[in-house]
């Protein structure tokens, strides 16, 4: 790693595009966010398509680099994406963000700034940071989620990403749960995804339960008491527990990992960490259940971090 340049993360999101530069020699760092030395968030506009994706990703990056006074020469680029980069064509696969899809986003961005730029998956980026700075750092293996409007998962060995063959290690999202059931954007029914993420908790356990709330608002009156003796949102907590329960046991069956760090909004709901896990403890295949399920600590800048920090190692 080149101790004298800057870093510079992306978190390229459906909805928002975020950005830092961290200051050098900021992968020893006891607090990341002491070596931020600029931030900025914008709006990342899919609606307009995959070409107007290219040049606002661009733009922002160009802008970041003339307001930092930085050169190819003097920092790094690393950007978390939504989806996998297929090896053998180098074009997005299994993107949320559907329009990059089958696209050579990476190498059009590239050509676009003429400097070189790391991209990982963004559930990737978060464990990575999560594992370095946060939640997981003192653990060797560690299986970083994000329950966020999808559901997204990164395998973290020794402070490095494991990619897998494919790329899709850690993919846990759009696992089959159960068969035949909830359509999924990917084209398959019954994902992880449509059962835990903060969408479908909203859709299918709080609407068909008569409760017309955002899963952030459900998880404030939750936590508030509101719901006492409610078997309407007991049911909806219990459903939303279970589905967890057999998904997380079925990543700990087969990687048993030293921790599990939850991030994404429905990271923020406390019935997790208490039924939830009850339930992985009841589905697990052992009779008792170590594996701390523990919340993410860099709240929603993970993502960046991690960006940066694969950046750094590149160069
Ligand atoms: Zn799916």
């Amino acid at each position: 790693m080149n101790k004298n340049k800057m870093h510079i993360g992306i978190d390229f999101g459906g909805t928002k595009i975020e950005g830092v530069v961290l200051k050098c020699d900021f992968e020893n760092a006891e607090n990341i966010d002491d070596f931020v030395v600029y931030k900025e968030r914008i709006d990342t506009q899919a609606r307009y398509g995959y070409d107007h994706l290219v040049k606002r990703l661009s733009d922002f990056i160009r802008h970041i680099l003339q307001k930092m006074k930085l050169e190819p020469d003097n920092c790094t680029v690393g950007i978390g994406l939504p989806g996998s980069i297929i090896r053998r064509t180098g074009c997005v696969k299994n993107s949320n963000t559907t329009c990059l899809n089958n696209k050579p986003f990476w190498t059009d961005v590239q050509k676009q700034l003429l400097l070189p730029i790391v991209f990982e998956n963004d559930a990737n980026c978060f464990s990575l940071a999560e594992a370095v700075w946060g939640a997981g750092k003192s653990y060797s293996i560690i299986f970083g989620v994000i329950l966020g409007t999808g559901v997204g998962g990164g395998i973290v060995l020794n402070k490095r990403i494991l990619p897998g063959l494919q790329n899709i290690a850690g993919e846990w999202g759009h696992a089959i749960l159960i068969p035949d059931s909830r359509p999924c954007y990917c084209g398959k029914k019954g994902c992880v995804e449509t059962y835990l993420s903060g969408s479908a908790f909203q859709k299918y356990e709080l609407a068909e339960n008569g409760i017309n709330l955002t899963s952030h608002q459900f998880s404030k009156n939750w936590d508030s008491n509101k719901y006492n003796g409610n078997p309407a949102a007991q049911q909806a907590v219990d459903h939303y527990c279970k589905y967890f329960g057999m998904a997380v046991s079925n990543v700990i069956n087969i990687l048993d990992p030293d921790a599990i760090i939850l991030g994404g909004g429905m990271s923020n709901a406390s019935f997790i960490y208490k039924k939830g896990w009850e339930y992985v403890k009841e589905y697990v295949f052992n009779d008792e259940l170590l594996t701390p399920i523990k919340k993410a600590t860099l709240g929603d800048s993970a993502g960046v971090f991690g960006a940066a920090l694969l950046g750094a190692a590149s160069s």
